[in-house]
């Protein structure tokens, strides 16, 4: 049976690469009725924190990834299994497969005349009972990793040192654990990031050496952004629990990662999970870096939020909002904000009028606003607005016979009302806004504007 794992180093924010590499894992073990173990890679005291591996676990349970689905298995976590690494390691070296080695950088540098040649096998038949332990590679023929995705990838050996696999300490390294690990947990494809080629070429000999069939390899391309850089944490916005407060909504973020590298196959781009999951192949995924695209993503967003049902729509805005403000407010306006918002974090600049006293006025909109007779304007229509109808259409007539007066169009009309109402220069339709402020309130603002 299929066993897939997913296992993340707890060293930074959960990065949205991370999260693509979880869901193609996960879609496979859901097709399959496999496994998918989730492994946090905690060895690296230096660096790990217990708010990063929380951030992981939650930050997978967002899009779907957690124990309410049989298939997922975990989380286990890396450092625990210690004295199985250093049990490895001892067998290894039992074996003749590995042995100490007592060179130090600067002996070896002067061996072989350079700082950037492999170590040269320098300790391997010195019969050394301590010091870092490497693994003894072979100087001739090739090492093959089938990767599903790359095809055949092939790594001359004599460009692969006798690598280290446990430190003078005898602290497993890496390369070891993340086998060890692999083979206990009974792994049979390993999907992880392209970067970590290099570490299979290894892997597929310490496999065998360990007793056990290399697994089905898979490396996933790099994720890029708008210049064609690899994502980093430094240039782009990267961690999913960005996204997630900005009002990403889980479903959304699902699907556009899952675009990354893979395609169903036709020219459909929007698709729930549940539609992926049984077309998703290995096989498909393309070797080519894949672009981040932050505009689409949004744009994904978008539809997604245009088709939640409007009472579900409000309830996720609703942390968006003051706990303070009038929900049945909200709700009139609700439909009409679904249709113009990419993410939920917007739904306050688009509302907020309601609820304040006074609208937010930032001074740019406000001076562009107030271009055209804006005096005329907006003291002409408070005078109708006295007697005008409260709909939407009649206030919408009253305020084109205004402008008609003063020869503008109802566009250039609207821009000083606008902004006296909501404060700013675009937003939710003007006379619905209007309509649901009420009469009163308007009225009061349109005056405090001509002060
Ligand atoms: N802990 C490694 C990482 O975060 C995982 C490597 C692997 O999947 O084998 O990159």
């Amino acid at each position: 049976d299929l066993r897939v794992r997913f296992a993340p180093s707890p060293t930074g924010m959960f990065h949205v690469g991370g999260a693509r590499t979880a869901l193609f894992n996960w879609a496979l073990a859901e097709q399959s009725g496999g496994r998918f173990v989730l492994r946090v890679e905690d060895t690296d005291a230096t660096r790990n924190r217990p708010e990063w591996t929380e951030g992981i676990i939650s930050a997978l349970d967002w899009i779907g990834i957690n124990g309410t689905n049989p298939v997922f298995e975990g989380p286990y976590f890396q450092s625990a299994y210690e004295p199985q690494h250093r049990e490895a390691v001892a067998k290894l070296l039992a074996d003749g497969k590995a042995y100490f080695c007592d060179c130090t950088r600067e002996a070896l540098v002067a061996r072989t005349g350079s700082e950037h040649k492999g170590y040269d096998g320098f300790c391997r038949d010195r019969g050394l009972t301590e010091g870092a332990v490497r693994f003894r590679t072979s100087d001739e023929g090739v090492t093959v990793v089938e990767d599903v995705i790359r095809g055949r990838v092939e790594f001359p050996n004599d460009a692969q040192e006798d690598f280290v696999i446990a430190r003078t300490d005898g602290s497993p390294l890496y390369v070891l654990a993340n086998a060890v690990d692999d083979i206990t947990q009974g792994i049979t494809h390993v999907i992880r990031g392209e970067e970590h080629l290099g570490n299979a070429a290894k892997q597929q000999l310490l496999w065998p050496a360990l007793g056990a069939n290399p697994p089905v390899w898979a490396h996933l391309p790099v994720i890029v952004n708008e210049q064609r850089k690899k994502l980093s944490k430094r240039r782009d916005k990267v961690a999913l629990e960005d996204y997630r407060a900005d009002g990403y909504l889980a479903e959304a973020m699902v699907n556009y990662l899952m675009l990354l590298g893979w395609g169903p196959g036709d020219d459909r781009e929007i698709m729930p999970w549940a539609e992926m999951v049984p077309l998703f192949a290995l096989a498909d995924v393309n070797s080519a870096s894949a672009f981040f695209d932050e505009k689409k993503l949004r744009a994904f967003n978008g539809e997604y939020i245009r088709a939640l049902p409007v009472e579900t729509f409000e309830e996720r805005c609703s942390p968006y909002l003051e706990d303070d403000w009038d929900r049945e407010m909200f709700s009139k306006v609700a439909a009409l904000a679904q249709t113009r918002i990419a993410v939920l974090a917007e739904i306050r600049q688009n509302v907020d009028f309601l609820f304040l006293d006074e609208p937010v006025f930032d001074e740019a909109s406000w001076d562009k606003a107030m271009k055209n007779s804006p005096v005329e304007i907006l003291s002409g229509y408070l005078e109708r607005l006295e007697t005008v109808n409260w709909d939407p259409e009649s206030l919408k007539e009253a305020l084109e016979q205004v402008g008609a007066a003063h020869s503008l169009k109802l566009g250039k009309a609207q821009a000083p009302v606008r902004v006296a109402v909501t404060g700013r220069t675009v937003g939710l339709p003007l006379f619905e806004s209007i309509e649901v402020l009420g009469r009163e309130r308007t009225e009061e603002r349109i005056r405090a504007a001509l002060t």
